[in-house]
């Protein structure tokens, strides 16, 4: 009997490193008062500038922290924050004895969150930490409890250990440790429904993306995988419902696919559109969830085609024909044209979803050579197979 059983597939090692503990559903943030008070009744709130004040859920958040007790003070981030901006943030706050850093906003305030809970008790310079510029010295603790709490889907940064600054013009770095990880994650898909279209479409694209970029990684692994294979589709599912008409369930299965691209690319790292995104994101003003929605296509057809011609029997490619059948919804399909049903649906998704062109933002062909020779740090590192200069900028070409 024994010999009717396939052989089975073997499973390398692998390491899983901290995760928040997670809260996640409709009506989740009402849990935030409660998760907050077991650190102590002192906190620091950072949000976006994008009115949390006003909303319906800003407005009922802050009567229940009253309400439980608790005293805040509030820090607005606007834009991406710079290393300049923490530096001085953390000197005026590092004296007051706060108990735990709350972050609710976009990538950008739980990145800032994610920083200055880091350095409120050291108290240095947050350059002397950023991967790829000045001495980075090791982080060395201790940080204050962190909670984050998402009002976009796209940057999963509520599960990554890594806070993005930049200076624009120069560059986008990432202070990274697993001690900057969130005590919690709370994801309440409500909290989406303030987003505009825009902005869903293109946060969205950066999660899609995300998940696609750690099931291809070279650091994937089965665990990664499964949880990557669920939010590819949770994103495939919800990303053009969400932008054409709004619902409780889109929202949801946006978010979930959002936390899950955080989980993932914590773990394994990304690829060729978040290595192009880094000097793009520096060098012009143009918003990351932006850049990855216009660059996935083509940077996905540049990894295919790459991987066909020169390294035929690599298991990127399989994973994605994998994910192109389960668009497809054909079993069936054969490797090559699964890959291209993969393609074409994430050429449609840019067209439908009226992703803007690079050249919208100031981006010509005379900038290519810069944008391709500072996109070699730590994303492209884990890219599926080695892309040479020509192929990056073949990849930019097509979106100029
Ligand atoms: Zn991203």
């Amino acid at each position: 009997m024994s010999d009717a059983f396939p052989a089975l597939p073997a499973i390398p090692g692998f390491a899983i490193a901290r995760l928040p503990r997670i809260e996640f559903g409709s009506g989740a943030l009402a849990r935030l008062p409660d998760i907050a008070a077991g650190y102590g009744h002192n906190l620091l709130l950072v949000t976006g500038l994008r009115s949390l004040d006003e909303s319906g859920a800003g407005k009922r958040l802050f009567a229940q922290l009253a309400q439980r007790g608790l005293s805040w003070e509030q820090v607005r981030v606007s834009g991406e924050p710079s290393p300049e901006w923490i530096d001085a943030t953390v000197a005026a706050w590092r004296k007051r004895p706060f108990d735990c850093v709350v972050g609710i906003g976009g990538g950008s305030a739980l990145d800032a969150a994610k920083a200055i809970a880091g350095l409120l008790l050291p108290g240095n310079s947050v350059m002397e930490h950023l991967e790829g510029v000045g001495p980075e010295r090791p982080y060395q603790g201790p940080a204050i409890p962190l909670i984050a709490v998402p009002s976009t889907a796209g940057t999963g940064s509520e599960a990554t250990k890594n806070a993005v600054l930049s200076v624009p013009g120069r560059f986008k770095k990432s202070f990274r440790d697993d001690r900057l990880v969130a005590e919690w994650a709370i994801v309440d898909p409500d909290l989406l429904a303030t987003c505009p279209p825009e902005l869903i479409a293109a946060d969205g694209l950066d999660a899609f993306t995300q998940l696609l970029e750690s099931f291809v990684s070279t650091r994937a692994n089965p665990l990664t995988d499964a949880l990557a294979r669920s939010g590819i589709m949770a994103a495939r599912a919800a990303l053009p419902a969400l932008h054409r008409q709004q619902s409780a369930a889109a929202r949801a299965q946006m978010a979930y696919a959002s936390l899950l691209s955080g989980i993932c690319l914590a773990q394994t790292g990304l690829g060729s559109v978040h290595g192009l995104a880094s000097p793009l994101g520096a060098f012009f003003p143009i918003p990351h969830g932006v850049v990855c929605g216009t660059l996935v296509a083509s940077a996905t057809a540049g990894n295919i085609a790459a991987l066909e011609a020169r390294a035929p029997d690599h298991p990127a490619l399989p994973k994605y024909a994998e994910v192109g059948r389960r668009f497809a919804m054909q079993k069936g399909l054969n490797g090559p044209d699964a890959r291209r049903f993969l393609v074409d649906t994430l050429r449609r998704w840019e067209q439908e979803l009226a992703l803007p062109r690079l050249s919208a933002y100031g981006i010509g062909q005379a900038d290519l050579p810069r944008i391709v020779a500072a996109s070699r740090g730590s994303s492209m590192k884990t890219n599926p197979i080695e892309l040479s200069d020509a192929e990056l900028t073949g990849i930019l070409a097509t979106r100029l």
